[in-house]
């Protein structure tokens, strides 16, 4: 089958070099009901320093994608590649632990629940990933996890548990847990989901910040359609199909990788 979307993809004179390329990524879930697919062949790829916004109403398929994108669901045909430090990886052609190892130093995931540990301190939250990952000493990561809830402005909070903390407090918690092992890419599945709209308004901007001032890549998705104008690139989902907010093709071409990319 091939679809305009493929054609485009071929033609995209920036395949070879983007951050994430996925490539006819297709997702069918197998359940007692029958076969359900998911996702139809998403071809997508993002450059570095981008803000992807992807919109869609619940069911359409935003956290099945970003499954793909973070390895921690398998796909059922296509490739996902990320070039994270250069080089490029095909993430499911990895094993289980590699792909763990892999997200561990390049990818920091945020969710609608936060999800936190309630029994670790917030400065705790973020020192574990940096225990387990291996990059940062034990020295290192308490003074690191400091400077990230510095970053996000909660470091007052830093010895209190998250159950001591509002909502909007945990996400800005989780967001600086993603940042732990100084990850290049960050994708965030509904960041925005559970929090009223002035909390929401003070999560995007350090979403934003990251962005401009941190050269972060970030893949938020969300059921928010407001938020499709504050996207550098907005593509909205629609069971399991991806295409351009804007009419144009959800891959990008060489002009706009420049226009896009870390001043
Ligand atoms: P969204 O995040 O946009 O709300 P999802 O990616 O969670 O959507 O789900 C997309 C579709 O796939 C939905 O119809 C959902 O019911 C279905 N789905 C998601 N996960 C599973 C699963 N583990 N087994 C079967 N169907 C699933
Ligand atoms: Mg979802």
């Amino acid at each position: 089958m091939v679809s305009a979307t493929d054609q485009s993809y071929n033609n995209s004179s920036s395949a070879g070099s983007a951050l994430i390329e996925l490539m006819d990524i297709v997702k069918v879930y197998s359940t007692a009901a029958g076969d359900f697919t998911a996702l139809k062949g998403i071809n997508l790829q993002v450059g570095r320093g981008e803000f992807v916004g992807i919109v869609g109403k619940s069911g359409s398929g935003k956290s099945t994608l970003l499954n793909m994108i973070t390895g921690v669901d398998h796909l059922t045909s296509g490739e996902v590649i990320v070039r994270a430090n250069g080089s490029p990886v095909s993430i499911h052609k990895m094993n289980e632990d590699a792909i763990a190892f892999w997200r561990g130093h390049n990818l920091g995931v945020v969710y609608q629940s936060f999800q936190l540990l309630p029994m670790l301190t917030l400065v705790e939250n973020i020192t574990l990933p940096m225990d387990l990952c291996g990059r940062f000493s034990q020295k290192q990561a308490r003074g690191r996890a400091l400077e990230l809830l510095h970053l996000v402005e909660i470091e007052d909070h830093a010895d209190k548990f998250p159950s001591q903390i509002s909502g909007g407090q945990q996400q800005r918690v989780a967001i600086a847990r993603a940042l732990a092992n100084d990850p290049s890419i960050l994708v965030a599945d509904e960041p925005t989901g559970s929090l009223d709209s002035v909390t929401s308004e003070h999560i995007f901007e350090v979403f934003e910040h990251l962005v401009s001032e941190q050269g972060k890549t970030i893949i938020m998705v969300t059921h928010d359609q407001t938020l499709a104008p504050r996207f550098t690139r907005t593509l909205e989902i629609t069971d399991g199909e991806l295409k351009a907010l804007n009419g144009t093709e959800p891959e990008r071409r060489e002009e706009e990788m420049h226009e896009h990319g870390p001043a």
